[in-house]
């Protein structure tokens, strides 16, 4: 479980921050430009509200248009260039916080995959867990899928 408030930074240190609610939910996204943008085998974020994060120092900001023409920004620290967390703009009251950057990243665990059509094929997923092969064009499909997996795992 992740304690609220939580903290986090980039690897530098430079950029600071603390969340000061519960996330709605977070997941791991497997498309390709996840994997660019991260140099890894998927994205792991916690969406949170915007204004319950609260961020110390130097942002640069980055943006792209989506294959849905969507422009999402991502926030990186000016200094070391680490993603801290992103914008879409269909959701702007809401951010995509990278897990990484937590203090204590071991706290969350993604309850939701998506883009599973371009996961690592070493990367194995866990059977009762929501996977989309691409995503959902309704991002509250993605809520709900991630609530439902919430309940059951806590609740069986
Ligand atoms: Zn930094
Ligand atoms: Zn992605």
């Amino acid at each position: 479980m992740l304690n609220i408030p939580a903290t986090g930074s980039c690897q530098c240190g430079a950029v600071t921050y603390t969340l000061s609610a519960e996330p709605l939910f977070t997941y791991a996204c497997h498309c390709h430009t996840c994997q660019k943008r991260t140099g890894s085998a998927c994205a792991v974020a916690l969406v949170v509200a915007l204004d319950t994060l609260a961020i110390e120092g130097e942002l640069t900001a980055w943006s792209r248009v989506s294959d849905k023409g969507e422009t999402n920004t991502r926030y990186n620290c000016a200094a070391c260039g680490n993603t801290v967390h992103g914008v879409g703009e269909a959701n702007p009251a809401l951010t995509k916080l990278q897990s990484g950057t937590l203090d204590d990243p071991r706290a969350v665990e993604p309850e939701v995959h998506m883009w599973t059509r371009s996961r690592q094929a070493w990367l194995k997923l866990p059977d009762d867990i929501p996977q989309y092969t691409t995503q959902p064009d309704d991002p509250l499909q993605l809520l709900q899928a991630a609530m439902d997996y919430r309940a059951s795992r806590d609740g069986a």
